[in-house]
């Protein structure tokens, strides 16, 4: 990956880095645990769904021409000669000129081309267990097919049902276990090591000393990680120096992790021992890249390992993360899509930017038929409470500089906003 010190965009940035990552293995998990996980081959269907044609109504099946003339002053009557539970077995031939009474997800009977719903007979009964009248009146004309779910009208026997790469939803579980899947191929859950760097950094449990603050990278990334579907090992806090550094870089390597990523001490400052240390492991490529926040950005490798030296400002790490880690790591975890879900919402208030592209917490609401967005706060990279309050990832593009109430731009939603905005799902699949 050789030293490079250079001003890359975004995208050149985001690309250089997702050459170095492919998918991991795969693994089986029971179907129980499936769900969130990463689909890790193509599943085709072994049965028709549903497997036979049956009915979508407690009703009463019939040939739907025997029945035509049917209506409320005169209905047609005909014999019932057959009780068709759900679960029953293969029902027999429906005899000609008779109804059948059937429940929803009984098999049809051969003969019988439609089902009339039991609203729409004179069977009122409101009893469970009786058996079937002698004879049933049918009030409305049923139309030939009505109320009746062909066989391999959802999916059918050697269709490709689910695609590697799908993130396996509720829906797509049900699938799985509809086609009889107990045993499902994923794959492995990237784990990633983090660490953060700072000689001011203590832990959460500690009391601040002067000059002291509470490392709270390890846990804003922790928390992103896993959110992207990653095992996390965080690592204690290392000072600003290079044995500590390598030290942890030797315990991620010892634990096996496939990616790592520290915060902090990447910059131009005189305890900057990141990079230093990943020289001394592997191999650097330190980019500068035009946008804000996050200035510097270091990716490389140690032992063969990749890994992401991110800006030690919170909002800076978090947006990096966000940015740059996001996409690899879902491509470490199979995912064959990273983008964002994006939309686009016109602004209220003016914002400035000095020319990168540039990431600004906002708060994104409807408004008629699209979304207005306001900044969330205090706009400083150090300042977590307007990144709480932010539902999105404003993007003023490279070059825009001040920008006006009524300019449209597009918004990244933050995860959390997502269902709560009653945007499309990101599918994944
Ligand atoms: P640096 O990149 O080491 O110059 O750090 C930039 C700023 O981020 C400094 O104000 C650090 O104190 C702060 N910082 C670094 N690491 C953390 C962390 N883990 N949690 C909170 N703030 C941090
Ligand atoms: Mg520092």
């Amino acid at each position: 990956m050789g030293e490079l010190v250079q001003m890359l965009s975004v995208a050149e940035a985001r690309a250089r880095i997702l050459e170095h990552f492919s998918p991991l293995g795969s693994e089986r998990v029971p179907l129980s645990e499936a769900a969130g996980r990463v689909l890790a081959g193509d599943v085709l269907a072994t049965t028709d769904l549903p497997p036979f044609s049956n009915s979508s109504m407690d009703g009463y099946t019939v040939r739907a021409g025997e029945a035509a003339g049917a209506s409320a002053n005169s209905p047609v009557r005909l014999a019932v000669s057959a009780d068709i539970p759900a679960g029953s077995g293969a029902p027999g031939p429906l005899a000609p000129g008779t109804a059948a009474r059937i429940m929803t997800g009984a098999p049809m009977p051969p003969g019988a081309d439609a089902v009339v719903p039991v609203e729409e007979t004179d069977d009122q009964r409101e009893r469970t267990g009786e058996p079937p009248p002698a004879q049933v009146a049918i009030r409305v004309a049923p139309v030939l097919g009505a109320n009746v779910r062909p066989a391999g009208q959802d999916m059918r026997a050697g269709q490709t049902v689910l695609r590697a790469g799908t993130v396996l939803s509720p829906a797509a579980v049900g699938v799985l276990a509809a086609q009889g899947v107990g045993q499902v191929p994923v794959h492995i859950k990237p784990l990633v090591a983090i660490f953060s760097t700072g000689d001011e950094l203590r832990r959460v449990e500690e009391s601040l000393g002067p000059g002291q603050i509470r490392d709270t990278n390890s846990y804003t990334l922790a928390a992103a990680a896993a959110s992207y579907g990653a095992r996390v090992l965080r690592l204690e806090v290392a000072g600003d120096r290079l044995e500590a550094v390598r030290a942890r870089f030797a315990t991620a390597q010892e634990a096996g992790a496939h990616l790592i990523i520290s915060s902090a001490g990447v910059s131009v400052g005189a305890y900057d021992v990141v990079k230093a240390a990943v020289e001394a492991d592997g191999a650097l490529g330190f980019w500068r890249v035009r946008m804000r926040p996050g200035k510097p950005l270091a990716f490389g490798q140690v032992g063969g390992v990749p890994f992401f030296g991110l800006p030690g400002n919170p909002i800076s790490a978090l947006v990096g993360f966000e940015v740059f880690v996001r996409p690899a790591l879902l491509k470490l975890g199979g995912r064959t899509r990273w983008e964002k879900l994006e939309i686009t919402a016109e602004l209220l208030e003016p914002m400035q930017s000095d020319g990168r592209e540039s990431y600004q917490r906002v708060i994104v609401e409807r408004r008629g038929q699209g979304y207005v967005a306001r900044g969330s706060g205090n706009q400083g990279s150090a300042v977590l409470s307007a990144m709480v309050r932010a539902n999105g990832l404003l993007i003023l593009p490279e070059g825009v500089t001040q920008a006006q109430p009524g300019d449209r731009f597009a918004v990244w939603l933050l995860e959390e906003a997502e269902g709560g905005l009653s945007a499309h799902g990101e599918s994944g699949a």
